[in-house]
């Protein structure tokens, strides 16, 4: 079928890749479903997941159920995914392991309550193909250590993200990006983006509330 024969439905991100990293057995269970359901195509997003396009809501929901789970992710605003690259492991160019590094972040900051979806991108070296400086929280490794980005967007009202600081190592760089949205989920608006809080804010406040010179 012609993908762009049936478009108007919505689509459904499948359960599973996270940091665009799927095993084989993964996708012949994909393909297996959707060919089972009749599924016209499937769609690689900008978050490194799968989703399923092109179909009615009851398939999508078959396909949720036969993966073993019973719907979509439920959870309260706040990091919508981390997208990574495959850093020093796989890449000649890559400085440090950012696929390491967004694992330990989903396990830190994932289940954090935030005032809108929050997107992190995490690159292993300063060529930065995971754009990092259009990610919420954006992570990029330079040999002496990782760098922190915050307050970058890259949609209707794009902004390029503040360089908080440089040179950290793993857990530091955890730390300060749990400060930041700390910052963002006390001074945001309901569904305000990071880029847009950070329009409307000072540098030095976010500063004065990393070093803990806040007057909050
Ligand atoms: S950001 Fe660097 S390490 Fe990551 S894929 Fe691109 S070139 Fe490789």
């Amino acid at each position: 079928m012609n993908p762009e024969s049936n478009t108007t439905q919505t689509y459904h991100v499948l359960p599973g890749p996270k940091m665009g990293l799927v095993t084989p057995e993964y996708l012949e269970q994909v393909a297996a479903l959707a060919k089972k359901h009749g599924i016209p195509f499937l769609k690689l997003t900008g978050a490194q997941r799968i989703a399923i396009a092109g179909h009615s809501k009851e398939s999508a929901e078959a396909i949720w159920k036969e993966m073993g789970q019973e719907q979509g992710p439920s959870k309260p605003v706040g990091i919508h995914y981390i997208q990574a690259c495959p850093g020093e492991k796989w890449c000649k160019y890559g400085k440090r392991d950012s696929l390491a590094l967004g694992k330990k972040i989903e396990k830190a900051l994932m289940d954090i309550p935030l005032p809108a979806k929050t997107k992190v991108g995490i690159s292993g070296c300063a060529m930065n193909c995971c754009e990092c400086y259009i990610r919420d929280i954006g992570i990029f490794a330079l040999k002496k250590g990782w760098t922190l980005i915050f307050g970058g967007n890259g949609g209707g009202v794009p902004r390029i993200g503040d360089v908080i600081q440089e040179g950290l190592t793993d857990d530091e760089v955890i730390a300060l990006a749990r400060k930041c949205l700390e910052f963002y989920a006390s001074n945001a608006r309901k569904m305000e983006r990071t880029g847009r809080l950070m329009r409307r804010t000072p540098i030095e406040a976010l500063q004065d509330f990393i070093s803990g010179n806040s007057s909050e």
